[in-house]
C-alpha cells in the first residue's frame, strides 16, 4: 500500500517516512504544497497525510485539488495547531481525519490503519491470497497453512507486488523500481537474494511451491498445480 506525505518540516517528514516505510508502507515524500498535488494527481496512493502550512500551496489547497479532480483517497491533516475552525475548514473540504502535532508515531499508525480499512471497501482489499499463502495488508502480516511468516520490511513489499499481479512474469527492472526504488543495475543481485530468502521463508517448508523462476524473463508467483 501506497502513502503520500506532503510535509516540509525535515524532521517530522523524515520521522513519518522512516516510520512508515519500517511498518512495511511504500511512501511517497514531498516537502512542498506544489509537488505533493503534483504527487496525489500523477500516482496512485492508498493514502495522503497533509501538513497545513506548506511552501508553495497550503494544505487546504492541496485537498481542494485532489478533491476537484475526483480523488476519493483517505485524506489526515498534520497541523501544529489545534483550533476548531481548521478542523471543521478541513473535514468541510473533505479531510477523513486531524492530528495535531506534537503526536506519536503509534497514535498516527493506528489511524493510518482505520483510514486504510475505511477506504479499503471501496478500492484496494484487505487481503491479498493464492493458495495457503495470505497476506494481511493492513496488519502487515504474512500467514501460509495458517502458520505466520515474518518477513522484513523489503520482503513484504516483494510479496505484495508478486501477489498482486499474481501470473504475470515480473521483469526484474519492475521489481527494482517497484520495491528498491532504484533503476535497475544488471550488476546487482539484490532481487536474486531477496527473492532467495523470501523463497526460504514462503515456499520451502510447504507444498505447493509457489514462487517461480522464468529464466531470463523474471519471476512469476502462481499455483502450478492448478495448472493444466
Ligand atoms: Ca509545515
Amino acid at each position: 500500500m501506497k502513502i503520500l506525505i506532503v510535509e516540509d518540516e525535515t524532521k517530522t517528514a523524515d520521522y513519518l517516512r522512516q516510520g512508515l516505510t519500517e511498518a512495511g508502507f511504500a511512501v511517497d515524500l514531498a516537502r512542498n504544497g506544489i509537488d505533493g498535488l503534483h504527487f496525489a494527481l500523477s500516482e496512485s496512493y492508498d493514502l495522503a497525510i497533509l501538513d497545513v502550512m506548506l511552501p508553495g500551496q497550503d494544505g487546504w489547497s492541496v485537498l481542494a485539488g485532489i478533491r476537484r479532480s475526483g480523488k476519493d483517497m483517505p485524506v489526515m491533516f498534520l497541523t501544529a495547531r489545534d483550533a476548531v475552525d481548521d478542523r471543521v475548514k478541513g473535514l468541510e473540504l473533505g479531510a477523513d481525519d486531524y492530528l495535531v502535532k506534537p503526536f506519536a508515531f503509534a497514535e498516527l499508525l493506528a489511524r493510518v490503519r482505520t483510514l486504510l480499512r475505511r477506504g479499503s471497501k471501496s478500492s484496494t482489499p484487505e487481503f491479498l491470497r493464492l493458495a495457503d499463502l495470505e497476506l494481511d495488508l493492513l496488519r502487515r502480516r504474512v500467514f501460509r497453512a495458517g502458520k505466520r511468516i515474518d518477513l522484513t520490511a523489503k520482503e513484504f513489499a516483494l510479496l505484495e507486488l508478486l501477489l498482486r499481479r499474481q501470473g504475470e512474469v515480473l521483469p526484474r527492472s519492475l521489481i527494482a523500481s517497484q520495491v528498491w526504488d532504484m533503476n535497475f543495475d544488471s550488476d546487482t543481485n539484490v532481487i536474486e537474494v531477496a527473492m532467495r530468502r523470501l523463497r526460504a521463508k514462503v515456499d520451502d517448508d510447504f507444498q505447493p511451491k509457489l514462487i517461480q523462476t522464468v529464466r531470463g524473463m523474471g519471476y512469476v508467483l502462481e499455483n502450478q498445480s492448478c495448472i493444466d
